[in-house]
């Protein structure tokens, strides 16, 4: 017996429809980029759906008791500020999505809980279809859809379509929210030691391989342990915080900035040359002494160290920690002549550099 052609082409359909779902899988797994992967996914809503307009709900940075409309969802409008669109985990709204755990048509909530704000804001938004983004049975986000382009409803198949959509980036959400916990310093909000290490390495081994430009900065607040005698630890973990964000600000998007360890950061600047370097490294300083830091009332004066130097091809390619060990002497000689500045040692054959006393040197005991 001849199965009926609607049924092969109803196959045909799921075939297509799960080989795209793998491709969606595998592009969505193939980033830790939790901006680029939250674009990805409104990408494959509007090809995938075929509708004009889609959106993501995640969990705010802020306010971690609701979800919070991400800012690049794609073509609706928002005319009061985003924050009134918030859906708190607390709202029946919330609730009934997640005990769902499926698609939910805007008319399902318009017929069962008509009366909740976040529906009249949802209908008044054009959303058509909202499905959960969940990780054991948390609710980490929602995806939400407008009309279909062609004004149909949407087909029960799409529906189904949209809560595997949903599934899958809720796992690949996830795993970036996760490397990006375990790759940032907690206190600071800088990019920690681990993921130094890292990238370190991967822009030693290009500067090896294609000769790149690779520079490298590290810093050292002076006297630091006096500020926390004199003024308390939680004090000195905020003189920490203001001065990553100096160092932020003065590497912008052009370097990285890192929480070596304790009082020590470190900057990788794969792009620019020495000069460049030269003019961040004076900015930190610069950025460190003109801190805005009071202590009941009265300004602290808190000044850092900062030893500089730059990759050479000769010399570095050998061992990736010759670099690193360089800087440091760089800002042993800081410290040696008499803090608040900026040191920079070249590159040269004989590594006279090295011969500096690090006996009681906090940098190279972390190296290990
Ligand atoms: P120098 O100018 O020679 O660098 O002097 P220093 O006092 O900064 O150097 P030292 O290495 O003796 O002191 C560093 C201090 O940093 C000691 C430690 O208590 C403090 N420290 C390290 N990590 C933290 C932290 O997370 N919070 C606070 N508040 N202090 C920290
Ligand atoms: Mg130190
Ligand atoms: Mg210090």
């Amino acid at each position: 017996m001849s199965m009926p052609t609607n049924s092969i082409e109803t196959y045909e359909k799921k075939i297509y429809d799960l080989e795209q779902l793998l491709g969606i899988s595998r592009a969505l797994n193939s980033t830790l980029d939790s901006q680029y992967l939250m674009q990805a996914v409104l990408d494959m809503c509007l090809a995938q759906m075929q509708t004009l307009q889609a959106g993501l709900y995640l969990r705010s940075n802020e306010d971690h008791s609701c979800l919070r409309i991400m800012n690049y969802s794609r073509d609706f409008k928002f005319p009061l500020s985003i924050h009134a669109y918030n859906i708190s985990d607390d709202s029946v709204l919330f609730s009934h999505i997640t005990e769902r755990k499926e698609t939910v048509s805007i008319r399902e909530l318009q017929e069962k809980i008509s009366n909740e704000k976040e529906v009249r804001m949802l209908s008044s938004m054009g959303v058509e279809l909202i499905a959960p983004m969940q990780i054991r049975n948390n609710t980490i986000g929602m995806i939400f859809l407008g009309q279909k382009a062609s004004m149909e409803p949407y087909p029960l198949a799409e529906w189904k379509f949209l809560m595997d959509l949903a599934s899958l980036s809720a796992i690949s959400v996830h795993n970036a929210a996760l490397f990006e916990r375990a790759t940032t310093d907690k206190m600071t909000g800088l990019k920690n030691y681990a993921c130094f290490q890292t990238h370190f390495r991967e822009c030693w081994e290009n500067s090896c391989r294609d000769g790149d430009f690779l520079g490298f900065l590290f810093t050292d607040l002076d006297k630091f342990k006096l500020l926390n005698d004199n003024y308390s630890h939680l004090f000195g973990d905020q003189v920490l915080t203001k001065t990553a964000h100096v160092l932020l600000e003065a590497v912008k998007k052009e370097a990285i900035a890192f929480r070596y360890g304790g009082e020590e950061f470190c900057i990788v600047l794969n792009q620019g040359n020495q000069e460049s370097l030269l003019k961040m490294a004076e900015k930190i300083r610069k950025g460190v002494e003109d801190m805005e830091v009071e202590y009941e009332g009265k300004k602290v004066a808190v000044t850092v160290s900062v030893g500089a130097t730059i990759f050479d091809l000769g010399i570095d390619s050998n061992d990736y920690q010759s670099l690193i060990r360089r800087a440091d002497s760089a800002l042993y000689l800081c410290k040696q002549n008499g803090r608040n500045q900026v040191q920079l040692l070249e590159p040269v054959k004989e590594e006279s550099n090295l011969l500096l006393n690090h006996d009681d040197d906090p940098i190279l005991e972390q190296e290990g």
